[in-house]
């Protein structure tokens, strides 16, 4: 069931939403704008918000304007339903970013089905992100997600001054393997191998990708060079554990990774290029090193 939020301050006008909402939807209820605000905020957020303007405390266009400037909330819809009818406060509501602008009183079935039209475009907007996130093969986050991903655990570390983690991981020999086994065991192993290293972080912080071929990189946010050569560590094994064969890798007789790991405390100015420049060389160091190895920057 979709969630709807009804911000109105006028308890006759929240029982009417009410009432006609709530049989099909999960329907929730603010009395003013600082309590949007709040209530917006709760996961699962709302699909969909109703939102009135004159009310006390926090009106419904500052209420409007601080979702749409805040991350988390900017993407709900949010349709103004007011009595507010005059040409100047629609186009100031439209311009603020809503979606739609109804004015009362209102006629139930149009309520109802502009509702039904945000409510339908909102599950496409979800499903096309989801889809455009993730890798079709393996299920698993893709690059495109990888940067988004890893742009903002930078960004959090800046600010925390905390620690952060990259790995970068290669399958060893994976071309023999193809050669040898077809592509379709190839896919076969890469979907096993994206599967056990996503099964195997549980931190909020921590974020498996593939990132591209038979590359998948692991950001591990909070996360000092300690830390991160253990994780390494622990999806070497892993790995090798699965026991795939691999009758023509010179690494061993099963499939196995090679790990590149950097670990950065970062300053404002520093670029994640470089970071990502310094894991690269650390995978290129691991398979120079023999494979189905661990190589962390200052080893
Ligand atoms: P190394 O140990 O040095 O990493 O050698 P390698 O053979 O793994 O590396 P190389 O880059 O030479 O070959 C990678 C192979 O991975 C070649 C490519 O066909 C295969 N590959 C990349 N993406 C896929 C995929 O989606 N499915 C399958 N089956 N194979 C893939
Ligand atoms: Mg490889
Ligand atoms: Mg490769």
């Amino acid at each position: 069931m979709q969630k709807i939020l009804i911000v109105d301050d006028e308890p006759i006008n929240i029982k009417v939403l009410v009432d006609l909402l709530s049989p099909n939807h999960k329907v929730m209820v603010a009395k003013d704008g600082e309590q949007a605000l709040k209530a917006a905020a709760i996961d699962p957020k709302p699909d969909l918000i109703l939102m009135d303007v004159v009310m006390p405390i926090m009106d419904g266009f500052d209420a409007c304007q601080r979702l749409k400037s805040d991350p988390e909330t900017q993407d709900i819809p949010i349709i103004f339903i007011t009595s507010m009818g005059d040409v100047e406060s629609e186009t100031r509501g439209l311009e603020l970013g809503a979606v739609d602008y109804i004015q009362k009183p209102f006629h139930r079935p149009i309520v109802l089905a502009r509702v039904n039209t945000h409510l339908g475009l909102r599950r496409k907007t979800l499903i096309i992100e989801r889809i455009a996130s993730l890798d079709g093969l393996t299920e698993i986050p893709n690059r495109r997600a990888f940067d988004i991903r890893l742009d903002e655990e930078w960004r959090r570390a800046v600010r925390g001054g905390t620690p952060i983690s990259l790995l970068m991981i290669d399958v060893d020999m994976f071309k023999q393997f193809n050669d040898n086994y077809g592509h379709g065991a190839g896919d076969a192993c890469l979907k096993r191998i994206a599967a056990a290293l996503a099964n195997s972080v549980s931190r909020p912080g921590d974020f498996i990708a593939r990132y591209g071929g038979e590359e998948f990189a692991a950001i591990l946010g909070n996360t000092n060079r300690q830390g991160a050569l253990t994780l390494a560590e622990n999806f070497r094994e892993m790995i090798e554990g699965l026991a795939i064969v691999h009758e023509h890798s010179n690494a061993g007789p099963h499939v196995t990774i090679s790990l590149g790991a950097a670990t950065d405390f970062p300053l404002p100015n520093d670029s994640l290029d470089d970071f990502k420049r310094k894991a690269d060389e650390m995978l290129y160091a691991a398979k120079n090193a023999g494979r189905n190895t661990v190589k962390a920057i200052d080893d």
